[in-house]
């Protein structure tokens, strides 16, 4: 039978780092990196992987690093799921933009009543991304990653549609909102600069130019 532990709110923000920088493939991940992740020292992840091992959420491995255990995987998806639903949530029906959900959502990840995702999933009508465009796992953890690819990446005189961002800040956000740009826009790439990788992009009847740092932070789907 499987074990069903209470994690702490450290532990479930621990879990995250870690799936965030292993991945699906729940790859090997160094405590140097995790502790790069959480801002703490590594000599505490060390401690909090020790602690996560007990508990079968990770394997531990001495001076080479942590990955998550299937049950890790689980738990990791779970806690995304609540985070992303909750996102959704609060630009659908609480008005927020889309740069001030990610803090909030910080929090309300946290809650563990199943029943209540649940219920929140059902009211959303089952969302399959979140406002950033980040895909959100079912109740049984599936999710389709987006085909998808950077702005900077597609070709001069091509067209792609907005799906995501890769910087989440909400400077980059509130940046985009300033410009007009949003997910579900079309972009055509009318020209770059040698110089710098800069764009002349046109998107409906407006034509912008962007800089390289902004082309390499938006996700497009090649139209
Ligand atoms: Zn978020």
């Amino acid at each position: 039978m499987k074990k069903i532990f209470l994690l702490t709110r450290a532990e479930e923000n621990y879990i995250k780092a870690i799936f965030h920088l292993g991945g699906k493939e729940s790859q090997l991940v160094s405590t140097n990196a995790i502790a790069e992740e959480m801002d703490t020292k590594p000599s505490s992840v060390t401690d909090m992987a020790k602690k996560l091992a007990e508990k079968e959420l990770v394997n531990y491995v001495k001076y080479q690093g942590v990955s998550l255990t299937a049950m890790g995987l689980e738990k990791a998806l779970t806690i995304i799921r609540k985070h992303r639903l909750w996102e959704v949530f609060l630009v659908k029906k609480l008005d927020f933009s889309w740069d001030e959900v990610h803090e909030v959502a910080e929090q309300l990840e946290h809650i563990k009543s199943e029943k209540l995702i649940d219920k929140l999933d059902a009211l959303l009508d089952f969302p399959k991304y979140d406002p950033h465009g980040d895909p959100i796992p079912s109740k049984t953890g599936e999710f389709m990653e987006r085909d998808k690819q950077l702005l900077s990446e597609l070709p001069v005189k091509s067209k792609g549609v907005c799906v995501g961002v890769k910087d989440t800040s909400s400077t980059f956000l509130k940046f985009l909102d300033k410009n007009k740009i949003a997910l579900g826009n079309t972009i055509t790439i009318l020209d770059k600069e040698d110089f710098d990788d800069s764009l002349r992009i046109q998107i409906g009847d407006r034509q912008l130019q962007i800089s390289n740092q902004i082309a390499t932070n938006l996700y497009v789907k090649k139209e």
